[in-house]
């Protein structure tokens, strides 16, 4: 996904090209996703599938798991364009902490986060 999602704030010279940035479980960004399944058929690419998400179902990129909080980890990049930024990743807050905590993080973290729910190991399972 990509939009306008963080301004510089005023404490930074400018924006990293990757950081963290702490979204509103209700931000656009996790409304209306979908999963699309497509066929690759003698070259062509062509949709079969296509399964609504819903709006408050959100799970870590990383370690798959449910996130409950209210306030979301997003791993952020920044396009060529300083006006385009692209979501790459949604992350619990254990695996903020645990891969990007050298990251700088934007915004305000959930201040009172849920517990963790394991909904499937890496293996999906
Ligand atoms: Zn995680």
């Amino acid at each position: 996904m990509e939009r306008k999602l963080v301004k510089k704030p005023p404490n930074l010279d400018q924006l990293p090209d990757q950081f963290i940035y702490y979204a509103s479980r209700t931000d656009p960004v996790f409304q209306n996703r979908s999963m699309k399944m497509f066929n690759w058929t003698e070259g062509i690419d062509t949709l079969f599938a296509e399964i609504p998400i819903p709006n408050d179902l959100i799970i870590c990129d990383s370690c798959n798991s449910r996130i409950e909080n209210e306030r979301i980890s997003l791993l952020v990049q920044l396009g060529e364009d300083p006006n385009i930024n692209y979501v790459r990743q949604a992350l619990c807050y254990r695996c903020d902490s645990k891969y990007f905590s050298n990251f700088i993080h934007i915004g305000t973290p959930d201040p009172d986060p849920k517990p963790q729910i394991e909904e499937m190991n890496q293996d999906g399972l």
